[in-house]
Order: C-alpha cells, then structure tokens, then sequence
C-alpha cells in the first residue's frame, strides 16, 4: 500500500456560470438561455479535487469573496475532504467567477473575474507555512497574484518542500523568477506564450523544452493534448508519455486532472515515469465526461481502468 500522501494547493477558486444559448446575445440585446449549469471551478480547486478524489490528504490555501459562493466553495471543499484552516473570506471582494456563454455550435465565450483570489498574497503563504511544512508537495498555478507565486517556490526550496507549477492562464513571466521550482507544467498553448516557440508537434516541443531547461528549469512537463505529454530534465533527457486512447467528449480540465493527480502518484513514492502514465489515464478518463470536477474519477474508478488497461 502506497503511503497516504499530503497535498497543498495555493491557487485560484471559481465559480463557472455557464448559460446555454442558442445564439450569442449582441450588443444590448436581452436573450432568453436554454440551460444553465453553476459549477466549482478555478484551476487551483479542480487540481485539490482530482488530488482529494484520488485518496490524498489535500490543504487548500485560497481566498473568496464576500458573497454567496465564497460559503459555498467553502462548503464544497469540506464536503470532498479537503483542508480550508487557510481558505478564508475577503471582506467586500467577490468571488473569483467565470460567467460562461456557450452557443448551439458549441463555442464558447467566457470572462474570467479574479475577484478574491486576486488577494491571496505572499503574508497569506507565511501564515500557512506550519501546514506547508507538513505537506510532501505544494502545487501552484498563474490565476493568484506572480508574486505570491514567486515568494511560495523561493520559500520551499528554502524548505526543501517540493513543488509543482501549471503556468496557467499562459503570460509572459521572467523565468527566473520560476527557476526554484520542482515540476514546471504547462499545456502546448501556455508553454507557446512563456517561450514564443510554436509547437505544432512533438519534435517543436521537444525544443521549446530544451529553451526551458537552458533558462534553468530543473523539470519541464509540456502537456499535449491527445498526443500525450512530455518530459523533459537534464537527468533524464526527454520522453513522451503516451496518451491513453479514450473517446474524449469534453477535455475541459484534462490539465487539471493531470496535475492533481500527477501530485499525488508522485508524493506516493513512484518514480516519475510511472507517476506520469498514471496522470496520463487519470486526465484521459476525465475527458470521457463534461466539466472539470464532475468527471473527475475517484481512486477506485481509477485503479479498476488502470489494472483493465496496463496488466
Ligand atoms: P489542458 O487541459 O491544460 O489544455 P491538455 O489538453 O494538454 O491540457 O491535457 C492534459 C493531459 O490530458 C494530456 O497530456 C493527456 O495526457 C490527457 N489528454 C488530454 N486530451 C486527451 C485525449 N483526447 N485523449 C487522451 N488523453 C488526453
């Protein structure tokens, strides 16, 4: 039995409001929607909530707003298991949202308001650092502010905690200032932006990973979608982590999904292959689902698809 690992996220916390429609509303126009679907969402919950799901103790460190989701993603958190000693309310803040219109065809267009998790800042982490100690991982992404960021690595290399970083919205950033963490991991699109390398195959992302490892990264990830991940660190030089073949329906927090489970296969002890083609099938069984955390599988789940698929 694998040792029960412990997790802690710094990172974002929405709430997605999606409004089915049949077209998008112009300007100035009153449309009546079809559907509407409230989900937690933020990349910093989904990835504590794959992480929860797959039977790890996991620490939210987050802040939300004063309103009516700010208990309810509270509420949400608690319901999975999952610490919020340090998820605390933001007098006169809203909660980080993403209103969401999708149309018949499928398209969608989203605003993303920060709200919050914009306030989640480096005195915050220092308040937390007793729970950090005790973590085997802290995982962090781009919707809280760079510098909380920044200050959250420098302080567990100090601490010889290990990290994991999804560059997540993708935006320009100062390299070394990311250079103490452990596991960097962006998708295609992010890693593009950060690098200002197209990569349209493996072979371009093999480069875009060789510029990383020359700015100093330690460990670079670059997830590719159906066509799998790669890996790539100055030990090991690069492999590519098959997908697993799935009939993907929504790929919507497959990132998510590998991320969160990628910490815990990690913290579990396995070596970083093996932790890698395990969050290759956790992402993939996500996409057989819509939405994020909904189409997270759970531990059992998960270990019944990846006894059928690899023994
Ligand atoms: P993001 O959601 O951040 O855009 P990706 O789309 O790169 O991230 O997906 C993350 C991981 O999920 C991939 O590296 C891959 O392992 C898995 N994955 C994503 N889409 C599929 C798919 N259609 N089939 C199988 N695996 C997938």
């Amino acid at each position: 039995m694998a040792k029960k690992p412990r997790i802690a996220v710094v990172g974002s916390c929405n709430v997605d409001l999606t409004a089915f429609t049949d077209q998008f509303p112009r300007p100035g126009e009153t449309i009546f929607g079809k559907q509407f679907d409230l989900g937690f969402g933020g990349k910093g919950a989904n990835q504590a909530v794959a992480a929860a799901l797959l039977g790890a103790e996991v620490h939210m460190v987050a802040r939300v707003g004063s309103d009516l989701f700010g208990p309810a993603t509270i509420k949400n958190f608690k319901t999975l298991g999952i610490g919020t000693t340090h998820v605390k309310v933001v007098k006169g803040a809203s909660s980080g949202v993403a209103p969401i219109f999708v149309d018949s065809s499928g398209q969608n267009r989203i605003v993303v308001v920060k709200g919050a998790n914009d306030k989640l800042l480096p005195k915050d982490v220092t308040a937390a650092a007793p729970l950090l100690r005790r973590c085997g991982a802290i995982v962090l992404q781009f919707e809280i502010p760079l510098e909380t960021v920044y200050h959250t690595l420098r302080w567990a290399r100090k601490e010889g905690i290990r990290t994991i970083l999804n560059p997540a919205p993708g935006m320009a950033v100062d390299l070394k200032e990311v250079r103490d963490v452990d596991y960097f991991v962006p998708n295609e699109s992010e890693a593009e932006t950060i690098t200002g390398r197209p990569i349209q195959s493996v072979d371009q992302a093999k480069d875009c990973a060789t510029y990383l490892l020359q700015k100093g990264l330690r460990r670079v990830i670059i997830t590719l979608g159906d066509k799998g991940s790669l890996f790539a660190s100055i030990q090991t030089g690069m492999q590519v982590i098959p997908p697993f073949p799935v009939p993907a329906k929504d790929t919507t927090g497959a990132g998510d999904a590998f991320i969160g489970s990628f910490a815990v296969f990690l913290s579990e002890g396995l070596p970083e292959t093996e932790a890698l083609r395990r969050a290759s099938l956790y992402a993939a069984l996500s996409t057989m689902g819509i939405g994020t955390q909904k189409s997270f599988y759970t531990r059992a789940r998960f270990n019944k698809e990846w006894r059928a698929r690899t023994l």
